[in-house]
């Protein structure tokens, strides 16, 4: 029996990644979904009444209820509310910056209605620290850790343990050479050409993806992993990375 292409409607945790207006009082909104993954919606009249969907911020944990239907891209945001509201976040400029980049790496990474659990729980994760204040001073190593995470996640994790062309081990005190187009540490016998790290970088980064964001306390450490996130997601939206 051919399965039937029916309307649902979807009720699911979700954050707002990005909105934009269409008319007069419309908005389009990008949801991140704990449920169905990304997907976008419109919010008829959000922009004329202000209390219908004054949940729509960026940052907060939200509730929403979607009517989905399989033929067309965009649903109807039925309800939007607050389940979580990150106060601090929402109000403080470099925590708002480093969730902002985060964002911008999910939107890059991530198909369209696909349930992603695991890049669901590092962001949120990462939301819900930069929300306390005890990560006053390291946005930087908390973002460049999750970011390396969420590129495991994504199915694209950098190798940092041994090279990925020949499989031979790092050397425990030497610099390395890591290749982000070609998905990890590149080693001298196989041409490596891209960043070099020292062993106490590649050590820290290692840390970092296990989950220990504060191996990458040194500002520059951290500089690193972001860009590193940045490369490999750049090379993975055009189609370069293997
Ligand atoms: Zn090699």
């Amino acid at each position: 029996m051919a399965a039937r292409l029916s309307k649902h409607r979807l009720r699911s945790r979700a954050l707002l990644l990005r909105s934009v207006a269409v008319g007069e009082a419309d908005q389009i909104v990008q949801l991140f979904t704990e449920q169905a993954g990304a997907l976008s919606a419109i919010a008829r009249g959000a922009r004329r009444s202000s209390k219908r969907f004054s949940a729509l911020e960026p940052m907060h944990l939200l509730q929403v209820t979607v009517d989905v239907s399989p033929v067309r891209e965009i649903g109807t945001l039925a309800e939007a509310s607050i389940d979580r509201p990150r106060l601090r976040l929402a109000t403080t400029l470099r925590p708002m910056q480093a969730a902002g980049r985060a964002i911008r790496w999910l939107r890059s990474a991530i198909p369209a209605r696909t349930p992603e659990p695991a890049l669901w729980i590092e962001l949120n994760a990462l939301l819900d620290a930069l929300d306390d204040s005890a990560s006053d001073g390291g946005e930087d190593a908390l973002l460049a850790a999750v970011g390396l995470r969420m590129l495991a996640a994504a199915g694209w994790g950098l190798v940092l343990d041994r090279c990925v062309r020949c499989g031979k081990p790092c050397p425990n005190r030497a610099r390395t050479i890591v290749d982000v187009r070609a998905g990890g540490v590149v080693c001298r016998g196989c041409g490596g050409l891209g960043l070099t790290l020292s062993s106490a970088q590649r050590h820290a980064l290692v840390a970092a993806l296990g989950g220990d964001a504060s191996a990458l306390a040194r500002a520059e450490d951290a500089a690193l992993g972001i860009t590193m996130v940045d490369r490999a997601l750049e090379a993975h939206g055009r189609g370069e990375a293997t």
